[in-house]
């Protein structure tokens, strides 16, 4: 019998583990180089045998503008323990600004990330071409911040094959999804409101501010808004205006229509309100009590308007003169119907009654 056959099936048997011992924790890293600057820098590192742990796995971009947040964030969903992204330095950018509105992005969901828990694991650093033994030490240490760290407390990490943007989901709206995970994986329970600076706002994220002493109530917005991101409520002698700021998708739609110039879109981010997908309350406006059954029914800026728009008319008779069984503006229109009807009966009885 050989002894070869048996020598290397010694040596291929692995060591068992000292009792008790844990393997030591490697970090599962993701970092995005942009080509012109960074990429080039980690090469440099490379081919001068600068040495590295081994836990980044770098992704080469064109530029650090072309990181969708939704790479970040579909990252940490998937399971890993930190992302890094390095770009030119500010002014060295391949594309003039690329890099300075990604760090804007980056920023801002950075300061999501953080109320979550997860804003240490992700990092933005400037790494030039020339500037390899810069790269080796970014990387060492933040490998070592991660390992610190220990592993991603993001549990039941999804699948990376589930994570399209499909035709039920704008960019936003999955965005919305994973945050909402990841703030339920870790446990994450908002308190109160978080309203952003509107400095710190990226493009894309806004919502409708209206005007109290301008609007009128009328409905345009609403009707117009193609996201149904405007939220009207009814309570009691007010009407309730609000924006869905989750769904809100900064169109302007609602400016343009609106005929009181009430409206702008305005940057804007609230955190807890954009997790819950609630509105956005802005105020409310007074009701309109019918004068006949005591209901509210409309607005009352919009029923005032009403008033004085037809007034301006100057038509040949007056409302006045038309002699109206009931008020015009403060009449709800069911009620105008039925004295309208009562109006007709009671013409037309007598008639009726000749023509026999
Ligand atoms: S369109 Fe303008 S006036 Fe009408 S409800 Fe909206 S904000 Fe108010
Ligand atoms: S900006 Fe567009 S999506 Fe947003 S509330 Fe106005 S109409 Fe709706």
């Amino acid at each position: 019998m050989s002894t070869t056959g048996s020598k290397s099936k010694a040596a291929g048997k692995t060591k068992p583990k000292a009792k008790g011992k844990k393997d030591p924790f490697e970090p599962r890293i993701l970092a995005f180089c942009c080509n012109w600057c960074s990429y080039a820098g980690a090469d440099l590192a490379g081919t001068s045998r600068m040495t590295m742990p081994p836990n980044l796995r770098v992704i080469r971009v064109n530029c650090t503008g072309r990181i969708d947040p939704l790479f970040i964030l579909q990252a940490l969903e998937a399971g890993a323990d930190g992302v890094l992204v390095s770009g030119c330095h500010e002014g060295d950018c391949h594309y003039v600004t690329g890099n300075i509105f990604s760090k804007k992005r980056f920023m801002f969901f950075k300061k999501i990330l953080a109320e979550f828990g997860l804003g240490d694991r992700i990092d933005f650093v400037h790494v030039s071409a020339a500037e390899g033994e810069k790269w080796a030490s970014i990387n060492k240490e933040f490998v070592e911040r991660i390992k610190k760290l220990g592993p991603t407390p993001v549990k039941n990490v999804k699948d990376l094959t589930d994570i399209s943007i499909d035709d039920d989901h704008t960019r936003k709206g999955r965005i919305h999804e994973i945050l909402v995970s990841l703030s339920n994986k870790m446990g994450y329970e908002p308190k109160k409101p978080l309203h952003f600076d509107p400095e710190e706002v990226v493009e894309g994220y806004g919502f409708p501010k209206r005007d109290p002493d301008k609007c009128i109530g009328c409905y345009a917005c609403y009707n117009v808004c193609p996201e149904d991101a405007i939220k009207i409520e009814d309570i009691q002698n007010k009407r309730r205006y609000g924006t869905l700021h989750a769904q809100c998708l900064v169109c302007k739609e609602c400016e343009k229509v609106c005929p009181q110039e009430a409206i702008v879109i305005a940057p804007g981010f609230e955190l807890l309100s954009f997790l819950l997908n609630e509105p956005l309350w802005e105020f409310d406006i007074p009701m309109q009590k019918c004068s006949e059954c005591g209901e509210y029914f409309n607005p009352k800026p919009f029923c005032d308007n009403l008033e004085k728009k037809i007034s301006e008319m100057k038509a040949e008779k007056t409302l006045e003169e038309l002699n109206l069984p009931f008020k015009p503006y403060t009449t709800c229109s069911t009620c105008k119907r039925k004295k309208l009807a009562q109006v007709v009966a009671e013409v037309a009885h007598p008639a009726l009654k000749l023509m026999k």
